[in-house]
């Protein structure tokens, strides 16, 4: 049974890289390409995207298996809220930015979203920030166009998928929902892990963003189509939550992934705390306050309960400073004081 969970584990665990490959020191010191934040906490992130209809007339619910695709972002990382927009046969400003020429999608139509969606001809080409574009390349079912501003910051992202290729909704090849998903992760900042050790990066946990994760090539974010694979795993989950949500460290405590401690974040942490067989997910190592894989009374509680209260709670462990819900009376009433639990199923 461990060997199988280790496994598993083993298999799934690729981490995120980020887009472009940045080395490790860049990464630590937030050098990377991301969209900008609102300032107000918690940090959340809202984009805008679009569908250009005509250049999907030839693929039977195409549309919806797009939309889909941002659904699926949406709905499943926390922060992140993605809008349809209206199409629109108007360029917008990012159209024109200097140097570009063809970008935003085919001569003389541009959609106004943060994120563009666009089918291209095989005939297509672009020059892109000085470098040359073309989709007549038979092994290149898409490509995502990430415009930065000189400080990393995106700015605009048109996704471009290859009509030379024959698309589908039905879960044959190529499935356009699978390939969609995979291209926001680009337009989101996320880059191949498998190709992440040939260009001199890292692989990060999801769980808590250490660097030098294994691969194995079965994740969203892999390089190549493999068959249909529309969800999301913790790991692009977990590349959000590093770039826009804890801002490159785990903020522990924050069991409900919105980037701050609150009394809401209690009854997810007491579920950690009982629930034994629960398999390693994105907020188990957020309750692990001192990483010893295992969930405690002490620290690792008195370590939220500092976290909520702003600290200062050492001399007092369990003073609790937030509303006390009842489920804690029933943790401090249990009898559990010495009790712990493994984090990991081994
Ligand atoms: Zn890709």
């Amino acid at each position: 049974m461990v060997s199988i969970v280790v496994s598993v584990v083993g298999t799934n665990a690729l981490g995120f890289t980020l887009l472009d490959f940045p080395a490790s020191v860049q990464v630590a010191s937030g050098s990377y390409s991301k969209w900008d934040l609102d300032s107000t906490v918690p940090n959340l992130l809202s984009l805008s995207y679009s569908i250009d209809p005509t250049s999907f007339q030839s693929v039977s619910g195409a549309m919806a298996g797009i939309d889909s695709a941002f659904v699926s972002w949406a709905a499943t990382t926390p922060g992140l809220t993605l809008t349809p927009a209206g199409y629109d046969p108007v360029f917008n400003t990012d159209a024109n930015l200097v140097g570009t020429t063809g970008f935003e999608g085919p001569a003389g139509v541009g959609l106004g979203a943060n994120v563009d969606v666009f089918m291209v001809p095989s005939a297509y080409t672009a020059n892109f920030l000085g470098e040359h574009f073309e989709f007549n390349n038979p092994t290149v079912l898409a490509s995502a166009f990430v415009h930065t501003f000189g400080n990393g910051e995106i700015n605009t992202v048109d996704l471009y998928l290859n009509d030379s290729f024959t698309w589908a909704t039905n879960g044959s090849n190529f499935d356009i929902e699978t390939v969609v998903v995979h291209e926001i992760g680009h337009g989101l900042g996320l880059d191949h892990p498998d190709q992440a050790a040939a260009n001199g990066a890292e692989n990060y946990s999801p769980y808590t963003y250490d660097p030098g994760h294994p691969v194995s090539g079965v994740e969203t974010l892999n390089s190549l189509y493999t068959g249909v694979n529309r969800a999301l795993t913790d790991d692009e989950i977990g590349g959000i939550l590093f770039m826009y949500i804890d801002e490159g460290t785990v903020t522990k405590g924050d069991l409900t992934l919105d980037g701050l401690v609150t009394s809401n974040d209690l009854q997810p942490f007491i579920n950690t705390f009982f629930n034994q067989s629960a398999p390693l997910n994105l907020t188990e190592g957020r309750a692990d306050f001192n990483d010893d894989d295992l969930i405690t009374f002490n620290p690792d509680l008195q370590g939220f309960l500092n976290a909520l209260g702003g600290g200062g709670g050492g001399s007092q462990p369990f003073a609790v400073v937030a509303p006390e819900p009842g489920s804690l009376v029933c943790l401090l009433i249990g009898g559990l004081f010495l009790a712990s639990r493994p984090r990991r199923n081994s």
